[in-house]
């Protein structure tokens, strides 16, 4: 399904809304509906649980969002995490001077794809693209502009050089898609924090900001959740919550807000095990996105070049959206930099005594960042599609159907009897949802014809649908159908809140 439906579906089932919609909504801001904030939560406690509940050395902590200011200086966000920003003076759109720039290179690099799968359609068998690309005089010239912008582009961003990104621009006439007009004003960074002002306190003094990243609420709290679980090294932290980024161009859906969710660990160990303890848990976080269905052709690693000023190693794994492979989960060795820094500014000792070397040290750091909502949005575009399917009549027809795991499936389980007008048909059912109600998330239906009631739990991807019949009142059992294979099969109405439970068990997936 292309990206416009899934944001069409989402909305029409329950999932997301746009954020204050009656007032035309807020840019890149968005609600969740009563299926969608199902669908989040399992993720979330998918995540929770594999980390958490399945090693003894991870904790859970739920710090503030708000945090004492120096948190900000001591991290370097007060005066590294900035965008390069431009307006257009006609169109009055802003943009950030280095996607410009990218996108420059995007349409050369498009034009060199065009030109070889044109030489490919030409020579059909023969065509040996990695020599066409190495000889051919057109693919060079423009590979080669491609990468002197790029080098250029490196080293503005890496010095901060602002008037550089603004020379940049000019020099590669780049206009605003919008107005079409190369009328600029000046490149300056713009501080992707949001801040507010504390009530009791006037001036900069009381300027808060509200957090960018999780992270930093663990790296404060690194002694007292040591010293209170008895920890030692290696051991994670590990926190889900809101993280804030003023973005100066936000937007493909859930994928870039202002307002969003992280899931992220921290683990602390000894300096000088950080690449070990990096594959690891590379390989640990790709295999938890394919447990849980995943395709492993949609997953990809993105090494960094370009390191943050606290890493020492970093990768991105990446998923396939429906507009290409983009950042998914960060994985970052950040070595004892976070801690270090808290440690000189607020002069209070943030280390480890490790009674094997008997001496004490800042403890290295080792993260894993995943954003929540876009954690939602490969299971959704991954899950959902319309495939052709054996009708009653033995005709086809058509469905829409959301096959997400069902460990994560919003609803579990749908009751239908299968007429609405015979008591003791509704009463059995009644019976048969009270049975499950209690363990997992239950819907009971009775409106519609059986198929259009069928058609509502796979749009949002309830895995199993339990049919009350009239046998049902004779022999005690129900049919239950699966929504993927449409195999239906007969289970006493004694054993159905068992079975399901057992079929939907997120600890399988651990
Ligand atoms: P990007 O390069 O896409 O801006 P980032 O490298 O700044 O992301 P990190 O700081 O590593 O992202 O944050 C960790 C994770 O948080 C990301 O992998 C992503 O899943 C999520 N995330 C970051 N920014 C946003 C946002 N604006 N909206 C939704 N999720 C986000």
């Amino acid at each position: 399904m292309d990206f416009k439906q899934i944001i069409s579906h989402c909305k029409e089932y329950g999932f997301i809304f746009p954020s204050s919609e009656i007032y035309d909504g807020l840019s890149a801001t968005y609600d969740y509906g009563p299926n969608g904030v199902e669908l989040k939560n399992n993720i979330k406690s998918y995540w929770w649980k594999s980390m958490v509940q399945m090693h003894q050395n991870i904790v859970g902590l739920d710090a503030a969002i708000f945090m004492h200011p120096k948190t900000w200086k001591a991290s370097g966000h007060v005066d590294a995490f900035n965008d390069p920003l431009v307006d257009n003076k006609d169109s009055k759109k802003r943009y950030r001077a280095d996607v410009l720039v990218e996108d420059f290179m995007a349409k050369i690099e498009g034009k060199i794809n065009k030109d070889v799968a044109k030489a490919k359609k030409k020579f059909g068998d023969a065509f040996n693209e990695e020599e066409f690309r190495s000889t051919n005089g057109r693919v060079i010239e423009r590979q080669k502009k491609h990468d002197e912008i790029g080098s250029k582009l490196a080293t503005r961003m890496s010095d901060g050089d602002m008037e550089g990104l603004k020379s940049l621009i000019e020099e590669l006439e780049i206009a605003c898609p919008i107005s079409g007009s190369k009328n600029w004003t000046d490149v300056r960074q713009f501080n992707l924090m949001f801040s507010t002002q504390l009530g009791n306190v006037a001036g900069e003094e009381g300027k808060l900001y509200l957090r960018p990243e999780t992270a930093q609420g663990i790296f404060v709290n690194f002694l007292n959740v040591q010293k209170s679980t008895r920890q030692k090294l290696p051991f994670g932290i590990a926190q889900i919550g809101k993280a804030f980024r003023n973005e100066i161009v936000a937007r493909q859906f859930i994928f870039r807000m202002r307002e969003f969710e992280q899931m992220e660990m921290q683990y602390f160990i000894k300096p000088g095990t950080e690449m070990k303890w990096f594959d690891y848990w590379k390989q640990t976080r790709l295999d938890w996105h394919k447990a849980l269905g995943t395709p492993a052709e949609k997953l990809r690693f993105h090494d960094h070049e370009n390191l943050a000023h606290y890493a020492n190693a970093a990768t991105d794994i990446q998923f396939e959206f429906p507009f290409g492979f983009k950042e998914l989960e960060g994985i970052h060795s950040r070595t004892d930099f976070d801690l270090k820094s808290h440690q000189e500014l607020s002069g209070k000792k943030l280390q480890f005594f490790d009674p094997e070397m008997n001496e004490s040290y800042v403890p290295y750091v080792l993260e894993t960042s995943v954003g929540c909502d876009r954690m939602f949005l490969t299971q959704i575009s991954n899950a959902l599609q319309e495939e052709t399917v054996p009708d009653k009549d033995g005709k086809e027809s058509t469905r829409t159907v959301l096959k997400l795991n069902p460990a994560i499936a919003p609803v579990k389980c749908a009751v239908l009897p299968l007429v609405k007008n015979k008591e003791e048909i509704t009463k059995a059912a009644t019976d048969v949802f009270d049975k499950i109600k209690g363990s997992v998330l239950c819907q009971y239906d009775e409106k519609d014809a059986i198929g259009r009631r069928y058609r509502r739990q796979d749009a949002i991807g309830t895995p199993y649908c339990v049919t009350v019949d009239f046998d049902s009142l004779e022999d005690n059992c129900v049919t239950i159908r699966d929504r993927d294979t449409l195999t239906q099969e007969r289970v006493p109405i004694d054993k159905i809140q068992s079975i399901v439970a057992d079929k939907v068990d997120m600890n399988k997936l651990l």
